[in-house]
């Protein structure tokens, strides 16, 4: 299927997002020739709307948001407190995806991305599911359907794997919760890549396509003729975003709690060409 809209994450070019590096971001991608940019979104209210719509209109970009929690802000926690925080943070970010008329808004939004000391509990699961619930019913009245990325164990202790996420949006009970399914991270909790996106099937809503160390894709050990054979299975036709990171564009809020150290690339131009050639092959199942 080549109808999926392909897109990139912004920290392959920048680390902030403010004028300058916002214009870079969006005119890179667009030159790369993507369609979609998805833009970090942990202070919402940070980041300025007018310019943003101005460069995404310019590059003629369709954006998306992705976001984590924080310890902070974790709805996945028994701490009253802590779950109003991250409840307006996220209606905050529904509001800036609504105010840039964005595609998506999605990510480890059920909890902190950060390690955990503990399991999850049974109420601050619970927590996170009414949370959720009010969140995705807000985003079905304004037309945007709302994803949950499972991340490995080191970055979440509630949504690890597909068929957890599944069990949560089936304990939400929305139509508008979606999964959202990234290489990377199912490499590290999944028994293989097949069988957790057939299981998804039309539930999934948004896929990340990173490889085993964030760097360029084929040149880790994901096997991703199986991963885009799956897609193809169940005719996914969602957007498909490329995810790297790399310790020459660093953004503190997200790199260092995915324990980004190393430098796997410098030039963002060519990392990003390759990516999207390399999604494009997958997706239309010719070999590399
Ligand atoms: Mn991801």
């Amino acid at each position: 299927m080549a109808d999926s809209l392909i897109g990139v994450h912004a920290l392959v070019w920048v680390g902030d997002w403010g004028a300058e590096s916002r214009r870079l971001a969006t005119e890179s991608t667009a030159a790369a020739g993507y369609g979609l940019i998805e833009i970090p979104a942990f202070a919402p209210k940070e980041i300025d709307v007018e310019g943003t719509r101005r460069d995404l209109a310019a590059a003629g970009l369709a954006c998306s948001l992705s976001l984590g929690l924080d310890h902070g802000t974790d709805i996945n926690s028994e701490d009253v407190s802590c779950v109003e925080r991250g409840r307006d943070t996220l209606l905050d970010a529904l509001r800036l995806a609504q105010d840039l008329g964005a595609i998506y808004l999605g990510g480890v939004i059920f909890g902190a991305l950060d390690r955990y000391a503990a399991p999850t509990t049974p109420r601050a699961r619970a927590n996170s599911v009414s949370v959720i619930r009010e969140l995705a019913q807000e985003a079905a009245n304004a037309g945007i359907p709302i994803g949950l990325e499972f991340v490995n164990r080191y970055e979440s202790n509630l949504l690890n794997t597909a068929r957890q996420t599944l069990d949560f949006i089936e304990d939400v009970g929305s139509e508008n919760l979606y999964v959202h399914a990234d290489a990377y991270h199912m490499n590290i909790e999944e028994t293989d890549y097949r069988t957790p996106i057939l299981e998804c099937g039309e539930r999934l809503g948004y896929v990340h396509v990173g490889e085993s160390h964030r760097g360029y894709l084929g040149s880790g050990t994901i096997d991703f003729p199986e991963f885009f054979g799956a897609l193809r299975e169940i005719n996914y036709v969602g957007p498909i975003t490329f995810e790297s990171f790399s310790s020459s564009v660093v953004d503190e809020n997200l790199s260092n709690r995915l324990a980004i150290w190393r430098n796997l690339w410098s030039d963002s131009s060519d990392l990003a060409i390759h990516a999207r050639t390399f999604i494009e092959a997958g997706m239309a199942g010719s070999s590399r």
